[in-house]
């Protein structure tokens, strides 16, 4: 296979995150060591957001913040995740769970497949790495490995830190699960990527193995697009360190419906540009926070009525991209569709209909009403066209009967789908 194989990239646009071969860190058990806060946001402040210092911290990951990413203007879910809460189990108080990540089945069979390609020292992903960008595999004794595990995820990410200034000059280096932390929004990300590679010209290579197929040499459009976005974010913490990263990450996933491995590069360099973009434009923890009412906190063992009334205390910006990235998409559709609110029906529509952010407001306008304020939008005499071709259409297909095959008159069909 080769590099060009792999589909080609786009910037984030609310695309399912993939499922990883490896798992995604657990929330951190009452009593095991927490992160240090990062300097703005008091740790006192984030354990009441999440209900009290016994609540589990749930610490950002990257495939959070690439959704984080995808989805920029969503305040309640920069507070939530910023602040650690486990958005999952809010969901579940608040009735609506949303089936979200992988099954036991995949997380097993990636789990497997990642511990196959690795079972040598890491030479099958050199070997891979080495034949996607032209260079010379070296032999095992030529690769240092060092060891990058510690406690606590800051003392992993500054043990990964030394590790890669661990590798000299002119030597392969492989980090197997190093820790990456990333400062997003007021609030400390800590990453784990599955590799790292350091190259003998000083440069890095991010690895990304997944459990999702290579058939026929082309990897899934979605899923390698958001392996890249995750990639991307990997990256994006990697420049607080000398070494150079490299603009194409190497995808290595199970070749067919085999065990055996395939690679390709994913090119980066647009999806970095766009991440960070992105992850700027994200509201700082502190602001969001210092607009709550007083007390407002997020324990998912909290009355409903309370977590919900604490929930909706945070502006969203639901976009039906949320359904396949967000833990609480299912609540956050309810009510936007409970509002009447344009936004449930897709980001595309919602453009298209300029000022109407409701769907009577744009009934009004299609109705042609003048008195109507909606009417005054300049979406209305689009609204308004569009009403009129559909009320010819339905008119012409009246005249002609029922069509040939259907049993129904074309009122009643428009009926069952209006
Ligand atoms: S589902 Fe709700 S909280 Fe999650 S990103 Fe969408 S709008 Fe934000």
């Amino acid at each position: 296979m080769t590099p060009s194989s792999l589909p080609k990239q786009t910037p984030p646009s609310g695309t399912p995150e993939p499922s990883g071969a490896s798992g995604t860190p657990e929330p951190s058990a009452p009593g095991a060591p927490q992160a240090p806060a990062p300097a703005g946001a008091s740790p006192r402040r984030l354990a009441a957001l999440r209900g009290g210092p016994d609540v589990p911290h749930k610490h950002l990951d990257a495939r959070a913040l690439a959704a984080l990413a995808a989805n920029p203007g969503c305040r309640r879910r920069a507070l939530l995740d910023g602040a650690g809460v486990d958005k999952g189990a809010v969901a579940q108080a608040l009735g609506s769970p949303a089936p979200f990540g992988q099954s036991q089945f995949a997380l097993v069979r990636g789990n497997a497949f990642e511990a196959r390609v690795k079972a040598d020292g890491g030479q099958v992903l050199l070997a891979l790495l080495c034949e996607q960008v032209g260079e010379a595999r070296p032999e095992p004794e030529q690769v240092v490995v060092p060891d990058v595990t510690a406690d606590g995820p800051a003392g992993r990410a500054e043990r990964t830190r030394l590790a890669l200034a661990e590798v000299p000059e002119g030597s392969w280096g492989l980090l197997d699960h190093p820790w990456l932390s990333l400062r997003v929004a007021g609030s400390t990300a800590y990453l784990e990527p599955d590799a790292l590679a350091v190259h003998p010209d000083g440069s890095l290579s991010i690895i990304e193995i997944k459990s999702f197929p290579i058939l026929d040499g082309a990897a899934d459009t979605v899923k390698a697009g958001a392996a890249a976005r995750q990639s991307a974010v990997y990256a994006l913490a990697l420049e607080t360190q000398p070494r150079a990263v490299r603009e194409s990450a190497l995808l290595v996933c199970p070749k067919d419906f085999s065990n055996l491995p395939a690679a390709g590069l994913l090119p980066l360099r647009k999806q970095i540009a766009a991440t960070r973009r992105q992850l700027r434009r994200l509201t700082r923890l502190e602001e969001i926070a210092a607009e709550l009412p007083e007390g407002v906190h997020f324990a998912p063992t909290q009355e409903p009525e309370e977590l919900a009334a604490a929930v909706e205390s945070v502006p969203a910006a639901y976009a039906p991209e949320c359904l396949s990235t967000c833990e609480l998409a299912f609540h956050c559709r309810q009510r936007a569709r409970g509002a009447g609110s344009v936004v449930a029906l897709g980001r595309s529509v919602r453009g298209e209909l300029g000022g109407l952010a409701t769907v009577p407001d744009v009934l009004a306008a299609a109705s042609g009403d003048p008195g109507s304020a909606a009417a005054q939008d300049p979406a209305a005499a689009l609204l308004r066209r569009a009403a009129a071709l559909r009320a010819q259409a339905l008119q012409d297909a009246a005249a002609r009967g029922p069509a040939r095959g259907s049993s129904q008159a074309p009122a009643a069909r428009d009926a069952e789908v209006g």
